[in-house]
């Protein structure tokens, strides 16, 4: 089979796929102000998507993650899963702050979801209101309950902010203490629109890892396609902690991943500038040889690393935009 691989050797099994910039909730970090609509929303249809995914697939991407801003928002979302599915994915997942998880999952799993990410930053309630705009965490959760029923792999993801160490690790541990489920917290990352906010809350990744070696948790072996996450066990834990840690050195050198906008521009990287827009050649049938030929072409230009360590974060004001 076909590969897409870059001038440094790496190859990209593992798409991410933004099909929204619109959300429905406010986290302090990404849309503090909320979503504002800045442009009209054409985002990629469900036949685009079919398209892109198919051209991807021929080139031995094996696994989709939908993201947006919130993909669920999408009233197709059930139908956008099952188009990524028809075009023989092998993995097909979705990062969602859960607002709709409890009433959809069921649609999604038979639609062919495999993979979940639920965003929930902390386990306390007031918390989890004051981070995210609403105080919804019980029906977040009731949603990743009713997930783990539905043999979707289901993990949860964090991100590590100041405000919320030491007892919101307690919080989590208890939580996957006797689930089988994986918490992973993200680094706090520098966008365009929260340098004040990164500079109070940023806290460095090796804060859970001392955390975590502190009290007998072990880092366990990567999957070739996994994201970027170092995770770890505890023989007295079913469920594990995760960290990922782009602020880490060496951690662009395992990068597996692209990008595609919501408008379908390919982004080599979260914090690069522009993108290589695709979307001339995703309107009709027809066009996939024209569409690997440029994405193969893009990434020969795909650079070494992020400079986020020198205060390089390319054109990214927020995560929700390109797709986190
Ligand atoms: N709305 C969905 C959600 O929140 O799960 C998907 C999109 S969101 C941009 C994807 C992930 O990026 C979420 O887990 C979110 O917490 C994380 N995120 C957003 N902004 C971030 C930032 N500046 N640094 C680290 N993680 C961030
Ligand atoms: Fe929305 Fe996700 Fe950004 Fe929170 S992190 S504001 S849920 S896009």
């Amino acid at each position: 089979m076909r590969h897409l691989e870059d001038g440094f050797g790496r190859r990209f099994p593992y798409v991410r796929l933004s099909v929204t910039e619109a959300c429905n909730f406010r986290c302090t970090y990404c849309l503090p102000n909320g979503y504002r609509k800045s442009a009209p929303h054409d985002f990629l249809s469900v036949d685009e998507i079919a398209r892109l995914v198919r051209a991807l697939r021929s080139m031995g991407v094996q696994k989709v993650r939908l993201t947006g801003g919130e993909p669920s928002v999408r009233q197709d979302l059930t139908k956008v899963i099952a188009a990524v599915a028809d075009a023989g994915v092998e993995k097909i997942a979705l990062t969602t702050n859960g607002w709709t998880l409890a009433r959809r999952i069921e649609a999604w799993a038979a639609a062919g979801l495999t993979h979940l990410n639920v965003s929930i930053d902390s386990l306390d309630q007031k918390t989890f209101a004051a981070i995210t705009g609403h105080n919804r965490l019980a029906e977040v959760l009731d949603g990743v309950e009713r997930a783990t029923q539905s043999g979707v792999h289901t993990k949860l993801n964090a991100v590590l902010l100041r405000n919320t160490l030491g007892d919101g690790f307690e919080e989590f541990a208890s939580f996957i203490q006797f689930r089988h489920i994986s918490v992973r917290f993200i680094e706090l990352m520098r966008t365009g629109d929260n340098t004040a906010y990164f500079q109070a809350q940023h806290v460095s990744g090796s804060t859970l890892v001392d955390w975590l070696a502190a009290r007998g948790w072990s880092p366990v072996a990567r999957a070739a396609d996994a994201g970027p996450a170092i995770e770890y066990a505890h023989p007295d834990y079913h469920g594990r902690f995760g960290i990922i840690a782009p602020y880490a050195p060496g951690f662009c050198d395992s990068c597996n991943r692209l990008r595609v906008t919501a408008r379908g521009k390919l982004r080599l990287c979260l914090f690069g500038e522009g993108g290589v827009d695709l979307r001339d050649l995703l309107r009709n049938e027809g066009q996939t040889d024209a569409l690997i030929e440029r994405v193969n072409a893009a990434l020969s230009g795909k650079v070494r690393g992020h400079g986020l360590a020198s205060g390089q974060y390319g054109d990214t004001r927020q995560l929700a935009e390109v797709g986190g």
